[in-house]
């Protein structure tokens, strides 16, 4: 059994905005505009990687881990671990779902940031599946006697990388930049390096990439970088006059 996570979380303060990806530089690449905005207007914001990118071609889990860190202080999040889950073999069990579940409830986020549940690598998929059942889990009194049940306000999915319609689009403007430098921080991945150079596209060209998809959500709502994220429940409106995207 995985469960309980080797983590010591007694003394975490509670999170506003929890992120969980499968991989070290998933947030930084598909929810790390949203993160740096939170961070900016003084919420509390962390992320939850549930592997460590051991089944990569370039560098080793724990350089990655390191590497994470660094993205994490450039991304302003409050919180960073990660649950040494097995990568490229993520799937839904009892003692997966039970570990996350655990940390969700030491974290009380209010909000959870999830891939989107569609993904071409099933690690990111599994990721959002897990993400879910242990949010809602989480709020079971009677799973685990060690902690206080929290269940999670809102979960939000990060549908970057989904060719679907977002729900809404996060303003990330004036975000982007460090958005990328966070990424960069992965040198590992991401710097000169001959192992799977045929494999792996270089910095610009990623550069180049990502800021044509910022391009494009930012568009769909008239600024220039936009994030896209997907809700299963209807949004809710208040007031008409100051709704934010025109029509003409
Ligand atoms: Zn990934």
């Amino acid at each position: 059994m995985f469960y309980p996570p080797a983590l010591d979380l007694e003394n975490v303060a509670p999170l506003d905005v929890l992120a969980i990806a499968a991989h070290p530089d998933d947030i930084e690449q598909t929810c790390g505009g949203a993160l740096l905005k939170m961070s900016a207007m003084g919420y509390r914001t962390g992320a939850l990687d549930l592997t460590a990118g051991d089944m990569g071609t370039r560098g080793t889990p724990e350089r990655r881990i390191e590497e994470s860190r660094a993205a994490a202080r450039i991304l302003g999040l409050a919180f960073r671990e990660n649950l040494r889950m097995p990568d490229a073999r993520l799937e839904n069990n009892i003692s997966l779902r039970l570990t996350l579940m655990a940390v969700v409830r030491r974290l009380k986020p209010r909000v959870v940031i999830l891939p989107y549940w569609e993904a071409r690598h099933p690690d990111h998929y599994y990721a959002s599946i897990l993400g879910f059942e242990a949010s809602f889990l989480a709020g079971i009194r009677k799973l685990d006697d060690q902690s206080e049940p929290h269940r999670p306000f809102k979960v939000v999915y990060a549908s970057l990388y989904a060719n679907v319609q977002p729900s809404f689009v996060v303003d990330i403007t004036p975000h982007f930049d460090q958005r990328m430098e966070s990424l960069f921080a992965y040198e590992s991945q991401y710097g000169e390096s001959p192992d799977g150079a045929g494999l792996f596209p270089k910095r610009e060209e990623i550069y180049d990439r990502l800021r044509s998809i910022a391009r494009f959500y930012g568009n769909l709502i008239g600024v220039k970088y936009g994030e896209p994220y997907v809700v299963k429940e209807t949004m809710r409106v208040d007031d008409l006059v100051t709704m934010g995207v025109r029509t003409f």
